[in-house]
């Protein structure tokens, strides 16, 4: 993995605009974003937290897999997520060291960057989220 670096901390929560108040009282500064991602069953919000992100995550749908995680486990940390330059070459790279993925494939997450997620099986118990930066076409 090359220039890895932690990209944001997920968590589960029942209640966005609560749990929004509370990371604004917390942090002192009101959160960088907030969005739905209806493929994921989940809206979410972005806070700043020195140069990495807490997202805090709730479900739009109990069937989501933050609905789930929140009906076994209840709020908390979801995932931790880290940047990589190339995804598609760290998938194939992991996958020859027969480390369990949950997506084989990027997809498109929160903020149009492309994710997969590693099974927590092969991270010691942590759902780790490996995300590319979207290439924005108006830069060079
Ligand atoms: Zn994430």
């Amino acid at each position: 993995m090359s220039n890895p670096r932690v990209a944001h901390v997920g968590i589960a929560v029942t209640d966005l605009d609560a749990a929004t108040e509370v990371y604004r009282t917390l942090l002192g500064h009101p959160e960088h974003d907030r969005e739905t991602v209806e493929a994921q069953g989940v809206e979410v919000v972005h806070f700043e937290a020195g140069g990495a992100m807490l997202e805090l995550l709730q479900a739009t749908r109990a069937d989501s897999p933050i609905g789930k995680f929140v009906e076994k486990r209840g709020e908390g940390i979801h995932h931790v997520a880290v940047w990589v330059d190339d995804l598609r070459a760290e998938l194939a790279r992991l996958a020859t060291l027969g480390v369990q993925l949950v997506d084989k494939v990027p997809r498109v997450g929160a903020g149009g960057h492309l994710v997969a997620f590693v099974h927590p099986r092969s991270t010691r118990g942590v759902l780790l989220e490996l995300t590319e930066k979207r290439k924005d076409p108006e830069s060079p």
